[in-house]
């Protein structure tokens, strides 16, 4: 799955919004999030963002964010 980081804090894109083909972004606090649940790993999303947050959760030092991500987007 992918996870937002926060370079997401206070941006106001939303280019990995449209092109998510499951909608799984979710609006956390003051960034997006992504349901790592609903997240296909298609990584179509990581490329569009221009604030370079969105990072697959493969890579390392992300569990915090991980955690997020999956607090956040299960809120709704
Ligand atoms: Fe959506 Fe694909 Fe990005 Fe997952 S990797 S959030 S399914 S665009």
């Amino acid at each position: 799955t992918y996870v937002v980081t926060d370079n997401c804090i206070a941006c106001k894109y939303t280019d990995c919004v449209e092109v998510c083909p499951v909608d799984c972004f979710y609006e956390g606090e003051n960034m997006l999030v992504i349901h790592p649940d609903e997240c296909i790993d298609c990584g179509v999303c990581e490329p569009e963002c221009p604030a370079d947050a969105i990072r697959p959760d493969t890579e390392p030092d992300l569990e915090t964010w991980v955690e997020f991500n999956r607090k956040y987007s299960e809120m709704w």
